[in-house]
């Protein structure tokens, strides 16, 4: 710490996707940029971690659109870019039926024809409604006008098709915790994500992407500085002046604040300097849900068949996205494969587990029952994968279950949410600026800007407005993300 400037033009609170993309993109444009991180690696839950028996364990690299190869190439490194590959079988496996998809729009477009028997001339319409959507993601006030849910949607043109509402439905529940009653722009800018070419993975892991990340931003001259928890964001008459670590002022013209929005408006910021009228749409702002996961390691030597990439797996009889969120229930989850593909020269084979969860099942749990808990909690996963993998109980020797506490205590979000928040998270989010002269904030919100691509893309786009406000801070704060 002694190293560091007093002065920077930016400090970025946070090394979430979000924070690393916008601090790498304002360093490429001449400005001196601090990001402090609370934990010591980089990255949020963008996370990774090692265990014994050599296993190398990713959370939240499980997939994600196409997208993220562009704009890795254009705001982070060709190198990076390369690196992202295509996950081509994945399944999805339930009581209505057992597909397996490359989940790109011509595969899909298939199954709802040939497999679903839903009308040609129809999907076609369904899926030009989605790529269409692309043209009011360029107008945000327009989606926040949308009034039509995805659930309308999807009755709209496949009514009395719960199956067909399931396919299109369950898998982007499982990716952001959505449900058939947000507006459905916010489903058609997702899904037309995913299904623009499939979904994909970064080779080498996720360790290896924060290295990558890292280097890039020493090259642009970012000063990092991780096991740093900033504890509160100075103002003075009204416009940010500086943060506050341990004593010690850093003084900058503007913050980024990666760390949870709730967090950044409540305890950093202070609500003092917040007016009535947005603290209200802060208070009823919605949280995403949060996760539990099991993390399986499989002993070395060993080897897995190859039953698909990811698998979408469920017991529950129909789609609901309320069962989806029982962990403690465990109807439904998903499996992503780690082989030697995924990560060169690491010769062991990792299976990870996830599943969306209520904060309230598990907060509350004395001591000995939450250990129960995620003792069956692993049981029952490991009897689920025996159906894709006879045998695999024999091969694991290593096992561990993360929970809404384990995601709230890592990245320090309200109840763990795992992918921020819901859709009028991004309002309030955009609109800080206005709040305070000189903080803004980039990380998971509104469904659209959650996720690795939605991330990587907000802290591209709010790094933009803060350049805005940095060259002219009279009209910074009215840069809107039409013209970015
Ligand atoms: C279990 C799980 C699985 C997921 N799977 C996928 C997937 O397959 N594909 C996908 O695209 N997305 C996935 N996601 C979502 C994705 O990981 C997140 O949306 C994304 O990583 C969030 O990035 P972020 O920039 O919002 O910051 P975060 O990752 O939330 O990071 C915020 C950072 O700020 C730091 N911080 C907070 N407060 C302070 C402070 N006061 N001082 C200093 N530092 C602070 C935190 O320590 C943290 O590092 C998954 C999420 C979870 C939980």
């Amino acid at each position: 710490m002694d190293q560091l400037n007093s002065e920077y033009d930016v400090v970025v609170i946070g090394g979430g996707l979000a924070g690393l993309t916008g601090a790498n993109q304002l360093a490429k444009w001449g400005r001196k940029v601090l990001l402090l991180e609370r934990q010591p690696s980089l990255g949020g839950l963008a996370a990774w971690f090692r265990r014994r028996g050599g296993h190398i364990f990713d959370v939240s690299l499980h997939g994600f659109p196409f997208g993220m190869k562009k704009f890795c190439r254009k705001y982070w490194n060709q190198n990076i870019a390369d690196s992202i590959i295509q996950l081509p079988r994945v399944r999805i496996d339930n009581p209505q039926f057992d597909v397996t998809s490359t989940f790109e729009l011509s595969d899909f477009s298939r199954l709802l024809v040939e497999r679903f028997k839903a009308g040609r001339e129809k999907v076609d319409r369904f899926f030009r409604y989605l790529k269409g959507i692309d043209f009011y993601l360029k107008g945000l006030d327009l989606i926040s006008n949308a009034l039509q849910t995805t659930g309308q949607l999807l009755e709209e043109y496949f009514p009395g098709r719960p199956d067909i509402h399931r396919l299109l439905m369950e898998p982007m529940t499982y990716a952001n915790g959505s449900s058939p009653d947000e507006p459905a722009v916010t489903y058609g800018v997702v899904f037309g994500n995913f299904l623009n070419q499939g979904i994909f993975t970064f080779q080498g892991g996720t360790d290896q992407l924060l290295q990558e990340m890292q280097k890039e931003l020493v090259k642009n001259g970012v000063h990092l500085r991780n096991n740093v928890q900033v504890e509160k964001i100075l103002l003075q008459k009204g416009k940010v002046n500086g943060i506050e670590i341990g004593g010690q002022t850093i003084r900058c013209r503007a913050v980024l604040s990666n760390a949870n929005l709730l967090k950044t408006i409540t305890d950093l910021t202070g609500p003092e300097y917040f007016s009535t009228g947005y603290l209200d749409q802060v208070r009823s702002m919605r949280l995403s849900n949060s996760s539990c996961q099991v993390y399986l390691g499989i002993r070395e030597k060993e080897e897995i068949p190859d039953v698909g990439d990811v698998i979408f797996t469920s017991t529950y009889p129909h789609y609901d996205p309320e069962a989806l969120r029982c962990s403690r229930d465990l109807t439904s989850e998903s499996f992503s494969f780690y082989s030697p593909k995924i990560r060169p020269g690491h010769d062991r084979y990792e299976i990870v587990a996830s599943t969306n969860a209520r904060w309230e099942d598990w907060a509350d749990l004395p001591k000995e029952e939450y250990r129960s808990e995620k003792q069956k909690l692993i049981q029952k996963t490991i009897a689920n994968l025996e159906k894709y993998i006879p045998g695999i109980t024999e091969k694991i020797d290593y096992q561990e279950a993360a929970t809404p506490l384990t995601f709230a205590r890592y990245a320090g979000h309200e109840k763990g949410a795992s992918f921020g928040t819901k859709f009028e998270g991004l309002n309030v989010s955009q609109n800080l600026p206005k709040q305070v002269e000189g903080l803004f904030h980039a990380g998971s919100v509104g469904i659209i800007m959650s996720g690795w691509l939605g991330t990587v893309t907000y802290g591209e786009i709010v790094a933009h407005k803060l350049e805005g406000f940095l060259s002219s801070p009279s009209r910074g704060n009215q840069v809107s993300i039409n013209e970015v």
